[in-house]
């Protein structure tokens, strides 16, 4: 069965010059961003960053303090919630308890006056793979069943945009990676524009095709969560999604498509492109690596390190055994707690805490933020 909606572009987002204050507080300042027909959207951020705020006022649930909202080619800046084509789905399901899981999903269509709802309830049942559980009233189903019981009632009227205001808050975590799975392939049956509102990185990693960053009110960066992971542009970005390891450095010189810096008496090289920051000689930029990009060796086989390859060195801190890999802290001179993730190096049973190391990793996997954004 597929439920796909045919008319091309029509579950857009289009959010222009969108804000929110509050009397003097800015929840929202001025937001421009697309959301395309048919992808996974996610707004990820701390709490109180503005994310549910950017929700409700796509759902027409708080009028925005300037800017329109477009689903489509619709200006939908001045319709209420329900003249919207969206539906929104929240952490409190709020099921109606006497009415069994059939009539709660059958519930907007009686509402609309449609009689014959049998075979879309029981389709919108598949899809959520609750077919059997028809006949049962909420209490009796568990907190992840009820969600995809919303999800379904949700779905039922059509609407070209699902809202998703952190709707597996209340899961455990086993069931809400099940759910993650679960929603992503709903969205991807359905292919309508889902926007999921969450303050769980992996969350957003797993299910979005696109992740807005938002940090105090505003999109910080906007990409795939590879992207994002990748090539973060800033330090909250770095920081938030994951760890980096970022040290000081100075521009020194450029030698072709790559920047060459100066930190703690050492060079370290970052390709030119992969750098957010300003790259003229003297200019401070903090260079981020990945704990699991890089490789560690005792001081004494320091010689076999390939010549191409950024490196300091430093003496181990702590070292913990979690079974896929080894993390590792590091105290050096340029990073006072140098995080590595070493994953399939042999054990090498000198790396032990207080033991001299170098650290060395891959320029490609190097990147530069502005030292002076924040
Ligand atoms: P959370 O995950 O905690 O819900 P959030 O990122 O969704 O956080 P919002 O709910 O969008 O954040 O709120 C953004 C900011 O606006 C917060 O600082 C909040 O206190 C403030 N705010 C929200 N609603 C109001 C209101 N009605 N009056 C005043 N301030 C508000």
């Amino acid at each position: 069965t597929t439920m796909k909606t045919t008319d091309n572009g029509s579950g857009d987002v289009r959010l222009s010059g969108i804000s929110k204050t509050y009397g003097s507080f800015t929840a929202v300042h001025p937001l421009d961003l697309t959301v395309p027909q048919g992808s996974f959207f996610a707004l990820l951020g701390a709490s109180g960053c503005g994310k549910t705020t950017t929700l409700r006022m796509i759902a027409g649930l708080e009028e925005p303090s300037a800017g329109t909202v477009h689903l489509g080619d619709q200006d939908v800046t001045a319709l209420p919630p329900y003249k919207r084509p969206v539906n929104t789905v929240f952490q409190s399901y709020a099921l109606f308890p006497h009415l069994d899981i059939f009539e709660n999903v059958a519930f907007g269509l009686r509402r609309r006056g449609i009689k014959s709802v049998k075979k879309q309830v029981e389709d919108m049942l598949e899809l959520v793979q609750l077919g059997e559980q028809a006949r049962k009233k909420p209490h009796q189903l568990s907190g992840g069943q009820q969600q995809r019981v919303a999800v379904a009632r949700a779905l039922i009227n059509h609407p070209k945009v699902l809202l998703l205001d952190e709707p597996l808050g209340a899961l455990d975590l086993k069931l809400r990676r099940q759910m993650q799975l679960e929603l992503k392939r709903i969205q991807t049956e359905v292919g309508i524009t889902f926007v999921h509102v969450t303050h769980d990185q992996e969350e957003a990693m797993t299910m979005a095709d696109t992740v807005a960053v938002m940090n105090a009110g505003r999109v910080e960066q906007l990409g795939s969560p590879a992207d994002l992971y990748e090539n973060p542009q800033t330090t909250f970005v770095a920081n938030f999604l994951g760890t980096s390891n970022l040290i000081e450095a100075e521009v020194d010189t450029k030698s072709g498509d790559d920047i060459v810096l100066k930190a703690g008496g050492g060079k370290l090289v970052l390709p030119e492109a992969r750098c957010s920051a300003p790259t003229t000689a003297g200019g401070k930029v903090l260079v981020g690596v990945r704990p699991e990009k890089i490789s560690l060796v005792h001081a004494d086989a320091a010689g076999e390190i390939p010549e191409n390859r950024n490196r300091i060195t430093g003496r181990i801190a702590h070292s913990s055994f979690i079974g896929v890999s080894t993390q590792y802290v590091i105290d050096s001179q340029v990073c006072p707690e140098f995080e590595v993730y070493a994953q399939n190096i042999e054990r090498d049973a000198r790396l032990v805490p207080g033991a001299d190391v170098v650290l060395h990793w891959s320029p490609a996997h190097t990147f530069g933020l502005d030292a002076a954004q924040d």
